[in-house]
């Protein structure tokens, strides 16, 4: 598998890809979208977010994932459901089109901070979370980048989402890291050279 892939609007997976060695991850923060939530992560993803979710947790910080792989249908379904309520050029600025989610690939999740509030499990997260301050400097330690970071949407296509991790490996995500470059950046520096 290429840890490095490209999946957007210009790069899109078929029907047929389904990523390799996907195992199915609990989470504590209850679903919002899917109704019977399951999370499903590459093995190597998985363990390397356990990792770093146990560093986070010694710090005394609670964080989980929200989204890991969502299938094309999912996605397929996703889309539907949102040109149904809010009309096709509405839909096509705040989804992916089915094959363009990231999330496709299983190298990717969303995660938040959990919160208690009224007896009830909570979650969220923004770019001034101590959570979020904490696992951007260290994610690229446990092989992830920020994925979609601020000011560079107009190389990635996407807003800023201080809670989107992926998987690159430990190599590619510190030099990502520390020249504060995106995927893209990374993969055209490669191809000059
Ligand atoms: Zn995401």
């Amino acid at each position: 598998m290429d840890l490095l892939m490209i999946v957007n609007k210009e790069n899109r997976l078929s029907k047929k890809f389904v990523p390799i060695d996907l195992v199915e991850i609990k989470t504590i923060i209850p679903g919002s979208v899917e109704v019977d939530r399951k999370i499903y992560l590459n093995k190597i993803v998985a363990d390397k977010w356990l990792e770093l979710k146990k560093y986070v947790e010694k710090l005394g910080y609670k964080i989980d994932i929200s989204s890991g792989y969502r299938s094309y249908e999912y996605q397929e379904k996703l889309f539907n459901k949102f040109i149904s309520k809010k009309g096709l050029e509405q839909t096509l600025k705040i989804a992916a089109l089915p094959g363009a989610s990231e999330h496709q690939t299983g190298l990717c999740f969303d995660y938040e901070k959990v919160y208690i509030e009224d007896d009830k499990i909570k979650s969220s997260l923004n770019e001034l979370d101590i959570e979020y301050k904490i696992v951007k400097d260290v994610a690229y330690k446990y092989g992830f980048i920020i994925r979609y970071p601020k000011n560079k949407e107009e190389i990635t296509g996407y807003k800023f989402e201080p809670w989107h991790l992926r998987y690159v490996g430990y190599e590619v995500a510190k030099n990502i890291y520390e020249n504060d470059i995106t995927l893209e950046e990374y993969k055209s520096k490669i191809l000059i050279k």
